[in-house]
């Protein structure tokens, strides 16, 4: 469908003057106008069609492409204009009334119509867990301090607005007296107010109790997750949606573990003879000790790499891997008999760095790790 001309949509001729253009756009903002016409979408495409062509032969710089080009003109970020004729929106419409009609009480302000459903405020909880906890998932329970609605409150249909949830003002313009609806301040748009309420409840007819609420929190959240406990935040007044209740997830640090995703590292500190001479050695895991032989031999810097000792995840299957970081101390602080023992060391080849193929560089290790 071809647009219309902007001077046949309002009615004018070409060399119409501004006061002209202005005056033929009013008498059909009022006769189009979506209060006039509610649910007539013929009636919402002649507002917003009037609209635009107000929009454009108001502007000077707007009417001179216009006659210029026609629509083609008005295309694209240049024209300023409406790209590719998809029509003015009715809050650009409606902005635009300041202009034409002086400003004041023209259907500018909200639109909405009907009640509103009210909803209660979500409540926010913090939640410590340890790695424990983390790794197997928990329930929790916590007392909630949350906002209800009393029992014995008894309600009646709102004075102000009659139920409907709205008032209708009817201002004065110079069109005539036109209606706007805005939710009713009394009822707060729910269309109820109280007509019994007990004594310590608040104006809303709520109190304040402290519930238990159980949470299941599953295994492999992360720090700084957030649960959402639907319905469990505080009520809404008359009778409305309950709030959510969110729980912010704060994970303790583990004294020996160090926590990357899934995968838990471990810094595993041997000494010189442990090394040379290989030991059986405790490993600290989310469940308990395990038990580990190291070979003789082994190198500082080694990762040793526990299958599913470390953590599921939250959003797939699969458990992470524990990584043991073997680290050779190196004595400090020497006797001196110890002195000489490592003196004499020194002539023995074995004490010599050797390192093959099999002992993997820095580099290919954490290629590894991470590969
Ligand atoms: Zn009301």
């Amino acid at each position: 469908m071809s647009k219309r001309d902007y001077y046949e949509t309002l009615g004018v001729s070409k060399s119409a003057e501004t006061k002209e253009i202005k005056k033929a756009y009013r008498k059909l903002a009022v006769k189009y106008h979506p209060d006039k016409n509610p649910d007539n979408k013929a009636a919402e495409e002649k507002f917003k069609e009037a609209a635009e062509a107000y929009d454009v032969l108001s502007s000077a710089e707007k009417k001179q492409k216009y006659d210029q080009f026609g629509h083609a003109g008005m295309g694209g970020a240049a024209g300023g204009g409406f790209g590719g004729g998809g029509g003015m929106n009715m809050d650009d419409i409606f902005s635009q009334f300041g202009d034409v009609f002086g400003g004041g009480g023209f259907g500018g302000g909200s639109r909405s119509r009907g009640r509103r459903v009210v909803k209660g405020s979500d409540l926010r909880i913090r939640l410590s867990l340890n790695l424990k906890e983390v790794a197997e998932g928990i329930d929790k329970k916590i007392k909630v301090s949350r906002l209800v609605n009393a029992e014995g409150v008894t309600f009646t249909t709102c004075n102000t607005c009659h139920g409907s949830g709205q008032i209708t003002r009817i201002s004065n313009t110079i069109l005539g007296q036109m209606q706007t609806a805005s939710p009713c301040p009394h009822c707060n748009g729910n269309g109820k107010s109280i007509d019994k309420r007990p004594q310590d409840t608040d104006a809303n007819g709520m109190l304040k109790e402290t519930e238990t609420v159980k949470i299941t929190i599953p295994a492999g959240v992360e720090d700084d997750m957030q649960l959402k406990v639907s319905g469990k935040g505080n009520a809404a007044p008359f009778e409305g949606i309950n709030g959510d209740l969110i729980v912010l997830i704060q994970v303790e640090e583990h004294e020996q573990l160090i926590r990357d995703g899934q995968n838990l590292h471990f810094d595993h500190y041997i000494s010189f003879a442990d090394a040379a001479l290989g030991t059986n050695t405790e490993i600290p895991t989310v469940s308990g000790k395990v038990k580990i032989k190291l070979e003789e031999g082994v190198q500082s810097g080694k990762i040793l790499r526990l299958k599913g000792k470390g953590l599921p995840s939250v959003n797939s299957y699969g458990v992470g891997d524990l990584l043991i970081h073997i680290n050779v101390w190196t004595p400090q602080n020497l006797s001196k008999e110890e002195k000489l023992f490592f003196e004499a060391s020194k002539k023995s080849k074995s004490f010599t760095p050797n390192p093959t193929h099999k002992d993997k560089s820095f580099f290919d290790r954490v290629k590894e790790m991470f590969g």
